[in-house]
């Protein structure tokens, strides 16, 4: 079994549970990609097994803190069983739901969600890449499932200095599906949509949006960032008057027109715009339009803390438009799914952004993800979604 050295002191963020070892922590020792390691601090004491990754930046992944675990079937079984147990733990109106959310679950570099009876994975490590088969053939058994689909094409697969990988590790089917979420069906495309094909972690919050929409009876909403319209079917299920959806996705755009057939909404209530947001938002403004609501879903600005300072300008400066936009007592539900940007440094910037705004704004809630892409008390790195819904005073 090959082992890594720490450099003196390097220790403490895994004596506290944290799952990385970065390149500058190592004093000695490598390994094959995704090998086991045995990681040791600087005096030769066992600290972890962990999964190496001789290009990434985080050099080693966490497995497991017992010295006595073996990384082998049985464990990873015993992993995906938990994280499958943790999910009947929250109440999820929906037949589709992250069944693994990587560190979080204990599975540095997966990702696992689970539509109706289609599994989608995102292998993003070498440590996950190395064990795929074994991971493929445990995901099967641990669920009962027969498909599943990889979608590892995201961009960190770089960073890991892995290729992209696409397409079925086991069994074959359509790659359209139809989920069910609350009291909605929704379509979308594991081969072609974002990510493993929908956002599910903004799930609770569209019922959220449903439910403002429901009792405040919004006549004017706008959607921006709506990729396949999970927000727009919220609002028009809700009652809004007319809903503006903008986004520079085209497919995506298509299937938010088929989710309205789907749940059988009113098109004439709707427009879609193929276009920028930024773009879009200061032309309204230009023309004069006002918005009872306004929903702002960004792609991930900033994906690590290093991008934090541009993406900061970003959102700024759509947070400013959109509350410009508000007809005073109307409600902005404002979001971030940016590792790299925290609770606190979002709250700063939509705060900013009303004060060139020139608008204040109860704060009214906030938001999370959905319990399914939960975050845990050694990984603060798991909370990337945040969100705030903002009353505009009059
Ligand atoms: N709210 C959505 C998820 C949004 S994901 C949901 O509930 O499902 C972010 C979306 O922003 C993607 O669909 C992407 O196509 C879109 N996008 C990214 N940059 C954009 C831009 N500059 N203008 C318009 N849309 C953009």
């Amino acid at each position: 079994m090959k082992s890594i050295r720490l450099r003196p002191g390097k220790e403490k963020s895994l004596l506290k549970g944290h799952p990385w070892i970065f390149d500058g922590a190592v004093a000695k020792g490598g390994a094959d990609s995704g090998e086991t390691v045995r990681i040791e601090s600087h005096e030769g004491r066992f600290l972890a097994w962990a999964a190496f990754s001789p290009k990434s930046r985080i050099r080693a992944r966490v497995w497991s803190f017992e010295e006595s675990a073996r990384i082998d079937e049985a464990f990873f079984a015993e992993r995906v069983a938990r994280a499958i147990e943790a999910r009947k733990l929250w109440r999820i109106e929906s037949d589709a739901m992250r069944l693994i959310h990587g560190e979080s679950d204990g599975l540095p570099g997966l990702v696992v969600d689970r539509y109706g009876d289609t599994l989608v994975a995102q292998m993003t490590s070498c440590g996950t890449e190395r064990f795929k088969p074994t991971l493929c053939k445990v995901l099967l058994s641990q669920t009962g499932l027969g498909k599943l689909y990889e979608r590892s094409d995201g961009s960190v697969r770089a960073l890991e200095g892995l290729p992209e990988s696409s397409g079925w590790l086991a069994g074959e089917g359509p790659v359209e599906l139809l989920i069910r979420e609350h009291g909605w069906r929704l379509g979308l495309d594991i081969a072609r949509g974002h990510k493993t094909g929908f956002y599910l972690d903004q799930r609770d919050n569209r019922q959220r949006f449903f439910q403002w929409t429901a009792q405040r009876a919004f006549a004017q909403v706008l959607n921006c960032f709506s990729y396949t319209g999970g927000f727009t079917v919220a609002a028009l299920a809700g009652g809004a008057g007319f809903v503006t959806s903008v986004d520079s996705s085209a497919p995506a755009l298509e299937q938010a027109k088929a989710q309205l057939r789907l749940n059988g909404l009113d098109d004439s209530r709707t427009e879609m715009l193929d276009a920028d947001v930024n773009a879009s938002l200061r032309r309204f403004l230009q023309e004069g339009r006002r918005f009872d609501a306004i929903v702002l879903d960004p792609p991930k600005f900033a994906p690590t803390s290093a991008h934090a300072e541009r993406a900061a300008r970003a959102y700024k400066d759509i947070n400013r438009l959109a509350l410009q936009l508000l007809r005073p007592g109307g409600v902005l539900f404002t979001f971030s799914c940016s590792g790299g940007i925290s609770v606190d440094l979002f709250h700063k910037i939509v705060a900013s952004a009303g004060i060139d705004a020139g608008v204040d704004a109860f704060i009214s809630e906030k938001l999370g993800g959905a319990p399914d892409h939960p975050m845990t008390l050694c990984f603060p790195e798991g909370e990337y979604l945040k969100g705030l819904v903002l009353v505009r005073k009059t």
